[in-house]
């Protein structure tokens, strides 16, 4: 991609009605622009992150079986009246009526859609396991929503649905969600940051899951045993006497941490409402236990701009980054412009990703705080003193010092760095 015919731009100063840092980042960047609180456009370079992140998420529930589906935003009240949700969950859900005066709204979860959707199809026990997910926008009616991609009234899920046989089979599932879930961070560059951590189960389950990315602006606070590497969050810190779950250590340390995933054994809640039942191998039926796995596609996105950043901008992952080479021309020397060119077209035909500052109006320094603020991991310049020696520099975006590279062996250089 040409910077030149990008038709976003990127800004300069701090943005006074952002507290957040991702919100200041991706929209000073060029990422995404506010169409009002906790609602946002993906602007090209963003959507490009939101696809990568997507397919990551989507790579790994395939692996543990998972079938696409894309439901419905556009949700009847009847559903909802089912499980009671639609009176229960009063504020979270935008409602409104349609031109015939009925009760509609706009999903911030599905469960309500799909368990009477795969009652239509599952009877028996030779129809099960069953596990659906979708990445799908979703809306809650936020009194806050000051947090950028973290808190949105829209925002992007990836909701997996998983329908069994037996509790048995769903806490195996539950495992293997678990160690998906921890492989989807580690691609994302989070592993690191993020913690398994306990929940209140609600009214079905001890507990539930919540996977917690530790940032110094977090919203939530969790409670961290550094050697069991998970944690507890304070809705339930106190029920368990302030110590770890599974060593009982005392010495937790609290850390702000931001909610990236979650995932529930919903057993009967939904299946019940629903008359949700299979017939098992001696003819008898039975209700079928459920669980949930949901991930905040968009949230992910502000998470790791809130771990990965400094003073100058965002310093992306590779695996998330919109491009892997950043390639900046800053001389207006025609050989030089050439030799770049061709550096360009060289790197497009062997389909690596690079976003080429061909831009004509612009000054190196405003060329490098532009390349600083975007965040790509690898910056690519060629100049006169570069060219005497048949080079160009390479730098990475966190860090300070750099290294000339051979022209000739600029692709090769790429292909190792991009494993
Ligand atoms: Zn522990």
């Amino acid at each position: 991609m040409k910077q030149s015919s990008l038709f976003t731009k990127t800004i300069k100063e701090n943005l006074k009605d952002e507290e957040s840092i991702n919100a200041q980042l991706l929209i000073r960047g060029g990422f995404i622009d506010k169409l009002m609180a906790g609602v946002y456009s993906y602007l090209p370079l963003g959507f490009l992150v939101l696809k990568k992140i997507e397919n990551i998420v989507r790579e790994e529930m395939i692996n543990i079986s998972g079938q696409e589906v894309f439901l419905p935003a556009l949700h009847p009240k009847e559903n909802w009246e089912i499980t009671n949700r639609w009176q229960q969950e009063e504020n979270i859900m935008f409602k409104f009526k349609n031109q015939r005066g009925k009760d509609m709204g706009l999903g911030w979860t599905h469960e309500e859609i799909i368990t009477p959707l795969v009652k239509k199809f599952v009877h028996s026990y030779k129809d099960l396991p069953v596990y659906v997910f979708q990445i799908q926008n979703k809306f809650r009616n936020e009194l806050r929503a000051k947090s950028g991609l973290l808190r949105g009234r829209e925002f992007i899920m990836k909701d997996l649905y998983s329908f069994h046989k037996d509790e048995k089979d769903l806490d195996n599932y539950h495992e293997k969600a678990k160690k998906a879930y921890f492989k989807i961070f580690d691609r994302c560059g989070i592993k690191k940051q993020t913690f398994l951590t306990y929940a209140s189960g609600g009214a079905f389950s001890k507990y539930s899951h919540e996977f917690q990315t530790i940032t110094p602006y977090g919203e939530d606070e969790i409670y961290l045993c550094e050697k069991c590497r998970l944690a507890i969050n304070k809705e339930i810190i106190k029920e368990s006497n302030y110590q770890c779950i599974q060593c009982k250590n005392k010495d937790l340390k609290i850390k702000k941490a931001i909610e990236v995933g979650n995932i529930f054994k919903l057993k009967d809640r939904f299946s019940k409402p629903f008359d949700l039942k299979f017939k098992d191998k001696n003819g008898e039926e039975k209700i079928i236990m459920m669980g949930c796995y949901g991930i905040g596609i968009s949230r992910l996105m502000g998470a790791v701009v809130e771990v990965y950043h400094d003073d100058k901008g965002i310093i992306w992952p590779k695996n998330v980054s919109p491009y892997l080479l950043h390639l900046i021309r800053i001389e207006k020397d025609k050989e030089i412009i050439n030799k770049t060119d061709k550096i360009y077209n060289d790197l497009q035909k062997e389909k690596i990703e690079v976003l080429y500052d061909d831009r004509e109006d612009k000054t190196a320094g405003e060329k490098f705080s532009d390349a600083d603020l975007i965040g790509i991991p690898y910056r690519v310049l060629l100049t006169k003193k570069t060219l005497e020696k048949e080079c160009v520099e390479i730098k990475k975006r966190n860090e300070k010092k750099s290294k000339l590279i051979k022209i000739k062996d600029v692709i090769k250089f790429v292909k190792e760095i991009s494993k």
